[in-house]
């Protein structure tokens, strides 16, 4: 029998700004080109596919992992050459870690800063942590508005500033000067989500020993492991020791560490399809810069953002044919009729554009 105080209702327990939310939505995707997600479109050699299948077999799965990883941060030291003195947690995708940060941070009243448009997971953690959240609006060419940043640092003196470099969903790299600008005027820590590093020619790793509130994210996802869920922050022993304490213990699986440090002792398969990748960015922003009917932004990651008249149409007729991508539409004002393409094999690509430039001439 039912207590007569016994909570029947959400709204009666769960916090309204939770009620208030979205879930975040994944469009489903079977048989689709799927052109949406910024996955690495290749799959891994067959010699290195059977590795992973025997190491698969061989897991012990009715252990717990190794709770620290330390075989797997040993290689991806090495691998990503992390500074000797800088520490590093593993997070179970970068989102894990962003939702550490703000954990850890959300004194209250606290605030997360980002700039918009920027990666949804900043603001909407932010939300879920219990923390105050303010996005400061790019330029209309997608630029840091660095006055308006500093401006809005004195005025909310933020616990966190999350840029992610190269920025999603616009796909081009802010200025470092001013990144540096922001990380030494902010009172709080700067956290440089460098998810699109293999695609682009900058980072800020170097950086790291002379500023200490800079803190730097990676993840292994874009570059090809997505399905693995692996994600890095870098950054002093003094501010990773008190995340890790917010770190399950079991985060990382026994299959994504073994998987993991296998491929990574064939880093260079991963960075020759990230080329692959750089060089079909190149010949989609040219062909699709030279369909006139489209403003294309330039791009230093593996998706490429552009506006079109009735892009939510274009969006629909693309989908209807099978071809996925994000629509922007409407999501900020800046993205006005903004369209988002992750840059697939040379044959999607191909696809995609062709499909396109039919749509246009309607
Ligand atoms: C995709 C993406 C992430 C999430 O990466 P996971 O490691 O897969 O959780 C983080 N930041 C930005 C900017 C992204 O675009």
């Amino acid at each position: 029998m039912k207590h007569s105080s016994t909570a029947s209702n959400p709204s009666d327990i769960i916090r309204p700004e939770i009620l208030a939310l979205k879930a975040y939505h994944v469009p489903p995707a079977t048989g689709m080109v799927k052109l949406d997600a910024m996955e690495n479109p290749y799959a891994l050699p067959q010699a290195l596919q059977n590795e992973i299948s025997s190491l698969a077999a061989d897991a012990p799965i009715n252990r717990y992992p190794d709770p620290n990883a330390a075989d797997l941060k040993a290689a991806l030291r090495e691998t990503l050459a992390i500074p000797d003195q800088m520490e590093v947690m593993l997070g179970n995708g970068s989102d894990e870690i962003i939702q550490i940060v703000a954990m850890a941070t959300a004194r209250p009243g606290a605030v997360v800063m980002s700039v918009e448009p920027a990666f949804v997971m900043f603001r909407m953690i932010a939300t879920f942590a219990n923390m105050q959240y303010t996005g400061v609006p790019l330029t209309a060419d997608f630029a840091l508005d660095l006055d308006a940043m500093l401006e809005a640092i004195v005025h909310h003196q933020p616990a966190v500033i999350f840029l992610a470099y190269p920025n999603n969903p616009t796909g081009n790299l802010f200025d470092e000067h001013a990144i540096l600008k922001i990380i030494e005027a902010t009172p709080g820590i700067v956290v440089v989500d460098e998810a699109y590093h293999a695609f682009a020619d900058a980072s800020v790793m170097d950086r790291l020993a002379d500023y200490p509130n800079l803190l730097l994210m990676r993840t292994l996802s874009k570059l090809g492991l997505a399905g693995l869920r692996l994600g890095l922050l870098i950054g002093r022993p003094a501010w990773l020791t008190e995340f890790e304490k917010l770190r399950l213990p079991y985060n990382v699986n026994v299959l994504t560490q073994h998987v993991t440090q296998t491929v990574l002792r064939h880093m260079d398969v991963l960075l020759d399809q990230a080329s692959q990748i750089k060089t079909e960015r190149a010949r989609m922003l040219a062909q699709l810069g030279a369909l006139g009917a489209l403003e294309v932004f330039p791009s230093d990651a593996n998706f490429i953002l552009f506006r079109v008249d009735n892009a939510t149409d274009i969006f629909g007729k693309l989908k209807q044919q099978g071809i996925l991508i994000k629509n922007l539409d409407r999501t900020h004002a800046l993205l006005d009729n903004c369209l988002r393409v992750t840059v697939g094999t040379p044959g999607e690509n191909t696809q995609f554009v062709t499909v396109l430039k039919t749509l246009l001439s309607e």
